[in-house]
């Protein structure tokens, strides 16, 4: 486990690194965007979000238009990210409800969230950060299970646990950070095969010192 001051150091030369992830131009982004963007982005690379993200909300900008587009029309904007055909469902679904359920907003409840149809924690803590600028949650994907788990800021088997340790071993200030500057990391520097002769923060991580010891 490291020190509270060693994990502040951590963030502290990743926000170096990666200064444009922390200097909030992502915050507050229109609700149902955000929403909509965080379902297109799962097992996707960032560019291929945003293209497929570009497409369909240059045709259906407002959950009631989505809700009565065609899964065919839907499909046809975000043929860019990985399962499309799910996602596409699963868009006129979530879609749908906010139509009917919530007026065609976003409720700002985080259970009523999670209930959403293939919206879970990790896409209910993007909204609340991102969207609602909430400052309570840390969004753990794969990238910031695996960053936090090779530097050794939390020891854990799935995002969930991790989420948890993370509020614990984080000091509050900067958790809305966590996310972007995890995620930035994991797809440039700490890769499925991590480019730890490049990594800033290697000093720091026990993935690297184990193998330098071996
Ligand atoms: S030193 Fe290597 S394993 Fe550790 S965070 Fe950097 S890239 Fe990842």
């Amino acid at each position: 486990m490291k020190s509270r001051k060693t994990v502040l150091k951590i963030i502290s030369l990743l926000k170096k690194e990666y200064p444009d992830e922390f200097n909030g131009s992502n915050i507050s982004e229109e609700p149902f965007k955000v929403l909509i963007g965080t379902v297109l982005s799962h097992q996707t690379r960032d560019e291929r979000t945003i293209m497929a993200s570009r497409n369909l909300f240059r045709k259906f900008d407002t959950p009631d238009r989505l809700a009565n587009a065609s899964v065919k029309e839907i499909r046809e904007c975000i043929r860019d990210v990985g399962m499309y055909n799910v996602k596409a469902k699963r868009i006129k679904e979530i879609s749908k409800l906010l139509t009917e359920k919530y007026g065609g907003k976003v409720p700002e409840n985080y259970e009523e969230i999670l209930s959403l149809p293939g919206v879970g924690r990790k896409t209910a803590n993007i909204l609340f950060t991102y969207a609602f600028g909430k400052k309570d949650y840390i969004a753990v994907d794969t990238h910031v299970h695996k960053v936090s788990n090779r530097i050794g800021i939390v020891n854990t088997k799935t995002p969930e646990k991790t989420e948890q340790m993370l509020y614990k071993v984080i000091p509050k200030r900067e958790w809305r950070y966590i996310n972007e500057l995890f995620v930035q990391h994991g797809q440039n520097i700490c890769k499925a095969r991590p480019l730890c002769d490049r990594c800033v923060i290697s000093r720091y991580c026990d993935y690297y010192t184990s193998k330098a010891r071996a």
